[in-house]
């Protein structure tokens, strides 16, 4: 499958450690489990999400009298999925908009992926044959709006920008517009990762916000949090400081191809509850898949 191929990379990470632990197995004692434990932290599930699911497995291989590698493997795989299921909404899928334009805005901090995602999905949309339109909403960061304008002219979809520094609200304003009147399919809004302070930037996308709900009263349909695995925990510290201030739909994680570090979509959702909806596996634009946890976690013993 397409997935397949995302996975062949970031098996990498996460599952290559697995399986350098499993290579080794030859019977469930204390030491297996320390070094089951020594993984999930060096794959970034958390220490304490790697204490405690130790702990759990200790006890479900025991309960389940697994023995054998392939015994274990799948009790580890079981509790995996339980874990993403039980964290809330499964759902990968895009909100679309029943009716008129559907509104996605990306957020998250500069460098986490934010413009090339966009890149990546307008051109997954527009070979869908969706009419898709792009809002150059980061007006802070040096290069962004070029950097979106690149984008639009590979995938060859349009663009709303104005120079460097404008209000980011407006570009939200006349993209919206345009959008309604023009009968795109999917509106794509950047926004800025930092501005002068935290403050401000939050308070930026409520205006941004607001100014979609005014024009179209369930929008944005999709907030999508866009967050770089390869740094670990503290992606998770940027989850928490970006739900707190808006409502954040889903999660988006770039850089999987470049990381060790796989555990952390483990982390995300057992902290955040928050369904990833798609995954990074490059730089290139087709190096974006929808997730699928199932997939994921079978794919680690591949
Ligand atoms: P933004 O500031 O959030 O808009 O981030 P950018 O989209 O500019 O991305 C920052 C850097 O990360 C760029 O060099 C991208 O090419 C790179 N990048 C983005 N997504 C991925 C990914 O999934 N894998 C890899 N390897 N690089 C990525």
């Amino acid at each position: 499958s397409l997935y397949e191929h995302g996975l062949a990379k970031s098996r990498s990470s996460f599952g290559q450690k697995l399986n350098a632990l499993f290579a080794h197995f030859r019977s469930v004692n204390d030491e297996f489990f320390d070094d089951l434990e020594d993984t999930l932290i060096e794959s970034d599930v958390g220490v304490n999400m790697a204490v405690k699911l130790t702990d759990q497995l200790r006890d479900e291989v025991k309960l389940r009298n697994a023995k054998t590698k392939s015994d274990v493997q799948n009790v580890i795989i079981k509790k995996l999925i339980d874990l993403y299921d039980q964290n809330g909404d499964q759902n990968n899928q895009i909100n679309f908009s029943k009716k008129g334009p559907t509104v996605i805005l990306f957020v998250g901090v500069n460098g986490a992926g934010k413009t090339t995602t966009i890149g990546k999905m307008a051109n997954m949309y527009k070979q869908q044959g969706k009419k898709v339109l792009l809002a150059a909403a980061d007006t802070f960061r040096a290069g962004a709006i070029e950097q979106l304008d690149v984008w639009a002219q590979r995938d060859k979809v349009d663009i709303v920008k104005k120079e460097e520094g404008s209000d980011p609200s407006s570009v939200v304003y006349d993209a919206i517009d345009k959008a309604k009147r023009e009968n795109y399919d999917i509106l794509f809004v950047d926004t800025a990762g930092r501005l002068q302070n935290k403050v401000n930037l939050m308070n930026e996308l409520m205006k941004m916000k607001k100014v979609l709900t005014r024009s179209i009263p369930d929008a944005p349909h999709e907030v999508l949090l866009v967050l770089d695995a390869t740094t670990g925990q503290n992606a998770l510290n940027q989850a928490k400081l970006f739900t707190k201030d808006t409502n954040v739909s889903g999660i988006v994680l770039t850089k999987l191809d470049g990381t060790a570090k796989g555990g952390i979509v483990l982390a995300i959702r057992n902290e955040m509850h928050l369904p990833v909806k798609y995954v990074g596996l490059g730089e290139g634009v087709n190096d974006l898949r929808p997730f699928d946890a199932n997939d994921f976690i079978y794919g680690l013993f591949k």
